[in-house]
């Protein structure tokens, strides 16, 4: 089949405006050059890739009309995120505002200080031309007064200048609707640092306010990590897969998230997070910041490159049921922190530390005895995005469950080769055969070719030369716990339950409602569980003394193992009396230290964690 070749004026046109900003509203007018002779539908995505979960961005629409050669047109409401216009002989253009005040990294928000967008949440997709070149004009907010308040807004975005320059108000350009809607667009007064990984710019643009922000520190300690995963995935050429990369980070109070795009990242952080001038200790807040960057940018690769079979491409008006999400969050969260070590920005005995977490985190949950990691992936729309209070005892996490997977896989391949394999090279056979090429420019207006659950399992195999395939099932389609001590040993480390007897507790996560103390979730199992708490009650005393949000550790504290304590708490605003029997906590903990012997383990060790670039 041809393609009939294309230009700028057949291309698709927008231009967005933050129109109202105290109202959040963005303006944006869409202009179709050929519209459909059968009337043109429009649409606008019910998700955004990344996150798992229908979100129904066109709620957020809050008045759309159509105009056909200058006169307004009918445009009839087909479901709750699409439209078609009546038949139009000329361009046809349709005007929309976007209500933006959704402070996260997957929608819009627009107010005095700033404006961020994704594609998602504000551009129509021309259904039939999502392959032609699509041109959007940024243009600044009005200033109807003359304060020249706006003055110093700029732009920050991986979209391609068309006529624009850098950092400026002006028009971009994206290939096709699938490369408009994956690079979200920054504007405002944001700080920007700049620094080169392997000769690709790469640019911070920081919003939000951060007093004595250590930017020297930062951008030294991001290339480190660009550095690293670029030489990881191209040792020979170091060749990174885009032409420019940018972190769009927006600092609060209190935060935390990112969003990963095939050049570009969202983030959002705590300001206490971000490193202080002079202060040149690492800080669990931003070890925890330059993991979610790591977390980000390894997508870069694994899900923006690599992808699963049924994202590539992404039917955006629906869920897309993937049983891989395991491999592309699991994965990519292992090597985040697995990055930090490789880089010199953590020892080793901090990551291990970190390994440990991971590992009692994941546990606590009795999910993980329940759902697999393949079947949390493809239940992530239903379960691990729309959490509730069981979650804890019905759903695993294909995130913290999935790096261990990871790491199984990765110690296995390491000792079952005497370390001429790895994880690392089952990515990099992953990379060059389905990531490298995915949007080569011969596959314009076409996709590459996703993975299959078939694919993984066999270059697992072929990779390693082993037989993994019973490993895999084990780990990804069981609900077993991973034989990690095992893994462990041969690479001299040592996993060893904690010798201390833990503190007795409820094992319950609270919540903070005010001063009081509400029990978010009662583990499976646990102390509270036993005695009948449920989630959502209300602690108010044990033994007839008050209870709060901040005193319910230093409460238990005075309590030992085999007492039996008389909790008091509200329910439906009912007063209910328990009798809970304290006991050492039920979950098995572990750490996880280096060992000098076998020295053949040791070295495995020493090679797994040692820098490349
Ligand atoms: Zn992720």
């Amino acid at each position: 089949m041809t393609r009939r070749s294309t230009t700028k004026k057949d291309a698709i046109h927008y231009t967005i405006r933050p129109a109202d900003l105290a109202l959040h509203l963005f303006e944006v007018t869409l202009t179709i050059a050929t519209p459909d002779p059968e009337g043109q539908v429009v649409s606008l995505p019910a998700w955004i890739p990344g996150s798992y979960m229908i979100r129904e961005f066109a709620r957020n629409i809050v008045q759309i009309r159509a105009e056909c050669a200058g006169r307004k047109v009918k445009l009839t409401k087909l479901d709750k995120h699409s439209w078609r216009a009546a038949r139009c002989d000329g361009a046809l253009s349709l005007h929309y505002q976007v209500y933006a005040w959704d402070l996260s990294v997957r929608a819009a928000h627009l107010d005095q200080t700033h404006g961020f967008f994704n594609g998602t949440s504000t551009f129509l997709q021309v259904h039939g031309q999502e392959s032609l070149p699509h041109v959007v004009e940024i243009l600044p907010p009005a200033d109807p007064d003359g304060s020249d308040a706006y003055a110093n807004w700029r732009v920050a975005t991986a979209l391609r200048e068309l006529k624009a320059r850098r950092h400026r108000f002006g028009s971009y350009i994206a290939d096709n609707y699938d490369e408009l809607i994956d690079h979200p667009v920054e504007m405002g007064e944001f700080e920007l640092i700049r620094f080169d990984a392997h000769g690709v710019p790469h640019e911070m643009a920081i919003t939000g306010r951060v007093p004595n922000l250590d930017t020297a520190r930062l951008s030294a300690d991001l290339k480190q990590i660009c550095e690293q995963q670029i030489a990881f995935f191209e040792p020979t050429t170091k060749r990174a897969p885009m032409e420019r990369y940018v972190f769009l980070t927006m600092v609060v109070g209190d935060g935390y998230g990112g969003l990963e795009h095939r050049a570009s990242t969202a983030l959002i952080c705590s300001r206490n997070d971000l490193p202080v001038k002079g202060q040149p200790s690492m800080s669990e807040g931003y070890r925890g910041f330059l993991g979610l960057c790591s977390h980000e940018y390894f997508h870069t690769w694994n899900v923006k490159r690599i992808k699963p079979a049924v994202f590539a491409p992404y039917d955006l008006r629906h869920e897309n049921y993937t049983p891989l999400l395991w491999l592309f969050e699991g994965f990519t969260s292992y090597y985040d922190d697995l990055v930090l070590v490789r880089a010199g920005l953590i020892d080793e005995k901090t990551y291990l530390g970190m390994l440990a977490k991971t590992l009692n985190g994941v546990l606590r949950g009795s999910g993980r005895l329940k759902q697999s990691v393949a079947e949390s992936s493809f239940d992530a729309w239903t379960k691990y995005y729309r959490q509730d209070e069981n979650a804890p005892n019905a759903v695993v996490s294909y995130y913290t469950k999935g790096s261990l997977v990871a790491l199984l896989l990765d110690l296995t391949i390491r000792a079952g080769t005497q370390g001429k394999r790895s994880l690392d090279d089952v990515m990099r056979a992953l990379w060059r055969r389905y990531g490298r090429d995915f949007y080569a420019p011969k596959l314009a207006g076409a996709f590459g070719k996703g993975v299959t659950e078939a694919d993984i399992d066999a270059l697992f195999d072929e990779i390693s030369g082993l037989s993994l395939k019973a490993l895999l099932d084990k780990a990804v389609r069981g609900t077993k716990d991973l034989p990690l001590a095992e893994a462990f040993a041969a690479l001299a480390v040592s996993m060893t339950p904690t010798s201390k007897p833990a503190k007795p507790g409820l094992e319950v996560r609270t919540r903070k409602e005010g001063s009081d103390c509400k029990l978010a979730s009662v583990h499976e199992g646990g102390a509270a569980h036993r005695a009948g708490l449920s989630a959502g009650d209300v602690l108010v005393a044990i033994d007839g003394l008050r209870v709060t949000a901040s005193n319910l550790d230093a409460t238990l504290a005075r309590y030992r193992g085999g007492d039996t304590i008389s909790p008091h708490a509200f329910r439906r605003d009912e007063l209910m009396t328990f009798s809970v029997d304290l006991k050492a906590d039920s979950v098995t903990q572990y750490a996880i230290d280096a060992r000098d012997k076998p020295l053949a383990g040791a070295k495995l060790r020493k090679a797994w964690l040692k820098a490349r670039a």
